[in-house]
């Protein structure tokens, strides 16, 4: 792959890592050991009734899925910008040929090419 090329998925790849974290940091709290994120139960201070906790019960409940989803991304985000670092990002880890240019564009942080994609 060109360098120039890297660079720019890079750029992407980085302005990505970087809205993601702070949709998770909306409603979630980072791990201690900087990957992992844990869901805030959402509480507010006036809440003291039933209705009221089991709304809140119901939001949290909501907010798993997202966070679950918005961490996965997140994981292989970090993990192609550490592919970058190692110099062996845009190869499929299927086939080992390299991904297409036209995939890394639109999925910068994919591991597969168009045709071993999941
Ligand atoms: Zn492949």
């Amino acid at each position: 792959m060109n360098q120039e090329l890297q660079n720019e998925l890079k750029g992407k790849l980085e302005e990505i890592k970087k809205s993601l974290e702070n949709e998770l940091s909306a409603f979630a709290t980072k791990g201690k050991d900087g990957n992992d994120w844990e869901t805030r139960f959402p509480h507010e201070e006036n809440c003291d009734d039933i209705e009221c906790e089991t709304d809140e019960v119901e939001e949290y409940e909501n907010l798993l899925p997202v966070e679950h989803a918005l961490e996965l991304r997140l994981k292989d985000v970090n993990s192609a910008l550490e592919r970058i670092s190692n110099n062996s990002y845009g190869v499929c880890e299927n086939c080992h040929n390299e991904i297409e240019k036209e995939r890394l564009e639109i999925l910068p942080e994919t591991r597969t090419c168009n045709n071993c994609k999941i």
